[in-house]
């Protein structure tokens, strides 16, 4: 047999008949292949066989023995029972099954069967409540379901022995004919074990450690061929040629000019790395993390101001309608002195209007386009784009990302996307592992850190007064609520109730305003800006100053129902304070009631770097979660763990962007079987990175 026996359908095993097949199919598992590659959950040790008598309560265990009692009936509650009695010699057992009245014609007085489950007492005598079972014959009674056994992930209607059974037969015809796709140098290099033990010893280990370098092996296997996709993905960004950017003394000199500060040496950096890819014929494709306050915007302007002065246009995306509007009026306020021609473009507004700016924006009048989602809707073509700027990259998924990348006809535009929160390491190399990242790892000069505190129910008459003593000297403060209106389910404070009791009650004769997203646009905007020009002392308001707001002279940052945010969010609601030379203050507010959620305000309290913030926010909250997105283009793998497998992650990531790039020089036939076969896996999951 070849080794393609492995891409025949299940169907070809002996015992899968049609009806078996489609139960598999649903489990994702068609060919042969499929099935060996159908890794165990988790594994229970069953090497060794407890004795009855030596069982104590909670034990969970194997123990062998001879049905001599089966009865069947129901208890009060009118649950099925199925229950029956064992002795191994020493000692008697019962073991009761809940509704699973089938289960009584499996068994006969006289049979001996294998249990496995968790022991536990009642009335005074012992017993296991649904425990896996096998009905052995005396003769193979020693061997079966001994060892090390593997748990699938299964559904209802597959049953853990019975599949346990089939892949034992799969892999135990099968497993030598699994391909090797690794060259000899990368298995000597990490010491692997081949893939034909590995496959054999994922399912049935022939002891613990076998079972760890198997596990150990199959995850780099599958981050391997990720983050070749990934490499591979990211050389045919940069294949197709892009737009060559000239950038000349005086224009250095102009835009430096723009900046009403001196640009620290982390930002310089950043610039530097952005000049080289705008400067080169290859787009850019480029990731910019810092924590919150860090300046990115700064850089941004220095891109954008680049692409213009060399007669293109650009495109700058903001997640909120809000987020948007501010860039609008600071780039407003730095590009207008250069004369740059700027719209503000949302969904919103007079159809006329819109329609209007889109044609503007289509003849190439507009040098600089900025907005919301709005800007990749369909509408909405450019002359001449060259540059594209996406603010706060961890709310916009891969898709919207690639559209908007595609709007840019003929030549492809450079992207440089920034994000607030700082990706985790583990992401850097997997949701944004097609990107060049650049980092700016400190904080403008003369900001002192932000102070936080916990205000517990009895405090908070105290932090009210902290509040108002601030406002006195002259500063103001943000009070944020997790939710607009009073909800009747949730017993939680909402913005528009607490900011009538705040203003009337609580900061009487302090001016309170009140912003919240379920307000017109330009009712925020103008809230927003009788906020930043002091008409307001205090702010109530939900989620939606969440990002990018720059109010320096707010130094208070209260957090009603701390414990209803996720960390990230906490994280980017303290980095709206803490924008100036005056001490800041975080006070969180609200008693948490769950593990997590004290675990993130013990973060909060712990340490201000958003560095350390987002690796603890991705470990509580698990990657999927982590962007509360489907559209995040985290793949799912099978066996590896971004987070706690991180070291086989990057090893994997150095081993595939080496091959990617050393592959199609290489003479080496194995490499560059390996090359086509992943090219040829990935090809859906590539094609969908292409074409959005
Ligand atoms: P973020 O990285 O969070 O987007 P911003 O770009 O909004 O940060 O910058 C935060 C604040 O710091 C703004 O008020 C900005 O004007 C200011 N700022 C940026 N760079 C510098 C610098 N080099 N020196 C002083 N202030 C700066
Ligand atoms: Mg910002």
């Amino acid at each position: 047999m070849s080794s393609s026996d492995l891409d025949k359908s299940i169907q070809y095993i002996k015992g899968v008949g049609p009806k078996r097949a489609q139960t598999l199919g649903r489990l994702g598992i068609h060919t042969v292949r499929d099935i060996l590659y159908y890794f165990p959950r988790t594994h229970q040790d069953r090497s060794r066989v407890d004795e009855i008598s030596n069982l104590t309560d909670g034990d969970t265990t194997m123990v062998k023995g001879i049905v001599f009692n089966i009865k069947s009936y129901k208890t009060r509650g009118w649950k099925n029972v199925f229950e029956i009695s064992i002795g191994d010699g020493a000692g008697i057992l019962q073991v009761k099954w809940f509704n699973r009245p089938y289960q009584s014609d499996m068994f006969q007085v006289d049979d001996h069967v294998f249990l496995y489950g968790k022991v536990s007492l009642y009335k005074q005598s012992l017993q296991m409540v649904n425990p896996e079972f096998e009905i052995v014959t005396e003769e193979d009674g020693s061997a079966r379901s001994v060892g090390i056994i593997p748990v699938y992930p299964l559904t209802e209607d597959v049953r853990q022995t019975s599949f346990r059974k089939l892949v034992k037969t799969v892999v135990d015809g099968q497993y030598q004919k699994v391909e090797e796709i690794f060259t000899d140098d990368i298995i000597k290099k990490h010491k692997f074990v081949p893939i034909t033990f590995a496959i054999k010893n994922i399912h049935f280990p022939d002891s613990l450690d076998s079972l760890e370098e198997s596990r150990r092996r199959l995850k780099y296997e599958e981050f391997f061929l990720f983050e070749t996709a990934m490499a591979l993905r990211k050389r045919s960004i940069k294949e197709v040629n892009g737009n060559k950017f000239k950038i000349g003394a005086n224009v250095e000199n102009h835009i430096y000019k723009l900046f009403p500060f001196k640009l620290t040496n982390s930002q310089k950096e950043v610039i530097g790395e952005i000049h080289e890819d705008m400067c080169s014929v290859r787009p850019m494709n480029r990731l910019l993390q810092g924590d919150v306050g860090s300046g990115k915007t700064a850089v941004a302007v220095y891109a954008l101001f680049v692409a213009i002065a060399n007669g293109f246009q650009t495109a700058f995306m903001a997640p909120t309608e809000i987020l948007a509007e501010q860039h609008y009026r600071t780039l407003g306020a730095m590009l207008l002195q250069a004369e740059v021609k700027i719209l503000f473009l949302t969904g919103g507004g007079k159809a006329k209007i819109r329609k209007e700016n889109i044609e503007r924006i289509k003849q190439g009048e507009i040098d600089l386009v900025i907005g919301t989602h709005a800007l990749i809707q369909e509408d909405v073509e450019f002359k001449k784009l060259g540059l594209i700027v996406i603010d706060e990259q961890h709310k916009f998924g891969v898709m919207q990302r690639t559209r908007l990348r595609q709007k840019a006809h003929k030549l492809q535009p450079d992207v440089l996307v920034m994000t607030a929160t700082p990706i985790p390491r583990s992401l850097s190399l997997t949701v944004f592992g097609d990107l060049d990242i650049s980092t700016i790892d400190e904080l403008p000069p003369g900001r002192t850190p932000v102070e936080t505190y916990r205000v517990t129910a009895k405090k908070e008459n105290d932090a009210y007064g902290f509040i108002r003593k601030e406002v006195e000297k002259g500063r103001q403060a943000f009070v944020v609520f997790p939710l607009v209106d009073e909800s009747e389910k949730l017993d939680l404070k909402s913005a528009t109730v607490e900011a009538e009791r705040l203003r009337d009650e609580v900061f009487t004769g302090l001016n309170v305003g009140l912003l919240h997203g379920q307000m017109k646009s330009d009712m925020k905007d103008l809230i927003m800006t009788d906020f930043i020009n002091h008409k307001y002392d205090i702010l109530v308001s939900t989620i939606v100053i969440e990002v990018g707001i720059d109010v320096p002279n707010a130094t208070v940052m209260a957090i009603e129902h701390a414990d209803r945010f996720g960390l990230a969010q906490l994280h980017q609601l303290r980095g709206r304070i803490g924008r100036s030379s005056y001490q800041s203050y975080c006070l969180l507010f609200g008693t948490p009631k769950s593990l997590e959620s004290r675990q993130r305000i013990k973060t909060m309290l712990a340490t201000n770097d958003g560095f350390k913030i987002a690796e603890e926010d991705l470990r509580l909250r698990g990657p999927g979660e982590f962007f509360g997105t489907r559209q995040h283009g985290l793949p799912e793998f099978k066996i590896g763990d971004i987070i706690n497998d991180y070291a086989i992650l990057k090893m994997a990531r150095d081993d595939a962007f080496k091959l990617v790039k050393e592959g199609h020089k290489s003479e080496n036939p194995k490499k560059q079987m390996l090359l086509k076969r992943i090219t040829e896996s990935f090809k859906d999951k590539l094609d969908l990175m292409n074409t959005g």
